[in-house]
């Protein structure tokens, strides 16, 4: 199935923190509450490539953030791309800073990319 298809295929539409509403991933999720898909060969954040299918590659150790502060959604126009250190800089600001082992897992996938 096409990717963008597939993404589409598993979507809820509900009202988010933002004037536009949320596309949830009602597909599979890890722990931090993250939609995965299997997306060339492995699993993939679903809103990393919600980013690569609408806008294109993610450069490298780049995360792709959301406005929303909502982990699981994936609609384009909620997404911007930062750093890690944005990324906890955003997690802190947003009180979803859970302590040193969240940073370090952050920081160890970030080199991984
Ligand atoms: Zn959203």
């Amino acid at each position: 199935m096409d990717i963008r298809a597939k993404l589409l295929s598993l979507i809820q539409v509900a009202e988010g923190p933002l004037s536009t509403d949320c596309w949830l991933w009602i597909g599979a999720r890890n722990n931090w509450g993250y939609g995965y898909i299997g997306y060339s060969g492995w699993s993939e954040g679903v809103h990393r490539v919600s980013w690569i299918v609408s806008r294109g590659p993610i450069p490298n150790g780049i995360y792709v953030c959301h406005h929303c502060d909502t982990p699981n959604c994936f609609r384009p126009d909620h997404l911007f791309l930062g750093t890690p250190q944005d990324n906890v800089a955003d997690m802190i600001a947003k009180g979803r800073y859970r302590g040193v082992q969240q940073i370090r897992l952050a920081a160890e996938r970030s080199h991984d990319r």
